[in-house]
């Protein structure tokens, strides 16, 4: 604990081995903590301090604003990512870092860690998506390959990309790509765009037969299809971004 004309400041200490240079990480109970490489001595980390006081200050009253006022949800971090797909809420705890780096990771207790630099938040955004993305990756080609197996409807390959608009598609060339905001819906949603996809590959169109297919493959298929686009508001706004 440091004291300094009157304001106080705690911060904690810790030396790590991988560190190259010294960095500051401030969460958003706004505790500060000191990332030191070995070999730094105690001069050094006060200096180090002392020449951060405006940025501890300033990250410090953000992390404050961010949680007391309702920012529009464009310009905040989200506080979890429900990922109804898969029946899971992840929390997020975003740390701010006085480097460029910005890092996630996703601990045990479906927490996700990310690091960025406080004036940068697009940074953690863009890492929320990719990890976003990846857990589609590995649920959606799952999901794909069981209901492949099911109906004997096997696509050349699959692809997860992050669309703007579009959940899924099929092309001639036998690609099945899906969109990775469907972790964001209930799961008979995300069954529902899979079977459509799948259902092109005998009906590249979308004529009365095919919706016959479909409905034969998925019996209430018509109805959820018809519902798509209020659970479309279940996509957080900034994996638009
Ligand atoms: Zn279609």
């Amino acid at each position: 604990m440091e004291s300094n004309g009157g304001t106080r400041h705690e911060y904690e200490i810790r030396i790590s081995k991988r560190a190259k240079y010294l960095r500051l990480q401030i969460n958003e109970l706004q505790q500060v903590t000191v990332v030191v490489p070995l070999g730094v001595s105690r001069h050094q980390i006060n200096q180090f301090i002392d020449s951060k006081r405006e940025w501890i200050a300033l990250t410090q009253k953000k992390f404050a604003s961010h949680t007391r006022e309702q920012k529009p949800l464009q310009f905040s971090i989200p506080t979890t990512l429900e990922l109804q797909a898969v029946n899971k809420t992840l929390t997020v705890c975003p740390i701010a870092v006085s480097t460029h780096v910005s890092s996630i990771k996703i601990l045990d207790d479906n927490i996700v860690l990310v690091s960025y630099p406080p004036d940068e938040m697009q940074f953690a955004i863009n890492l929320l998506k990719k990890l976003v993305k990846r857990l589609a990756q590995v649920h959606l080609t799952e999901l794909v390959a069981k209901l492949s197996e099911k109906h004997q409807l096997h696509p050349e390959r699959v692809i997860i990309r992050t669309q703007k608009s579009k959940w899924g598609s099929y092309s001639t060339t036998g690609t099945l790509s899906l969109n990775s905001k469907l972790m964001f819906l209930p799961a008979e949603f995300v069954e529902l765009i899979v079977l459509h996809e799948l259902a092109h590959i005998k009906h590249l169109n979308h004529s009365p037969q095919f919706w016959e297919f479909l409905t034969y493959l998925l019996p209430n298929a018509r109805s959820l299809n018809r519902n798509l686009k209020h659970v479309s508001s279940l996509v957080p706004v900034w994996m638009h971004t």
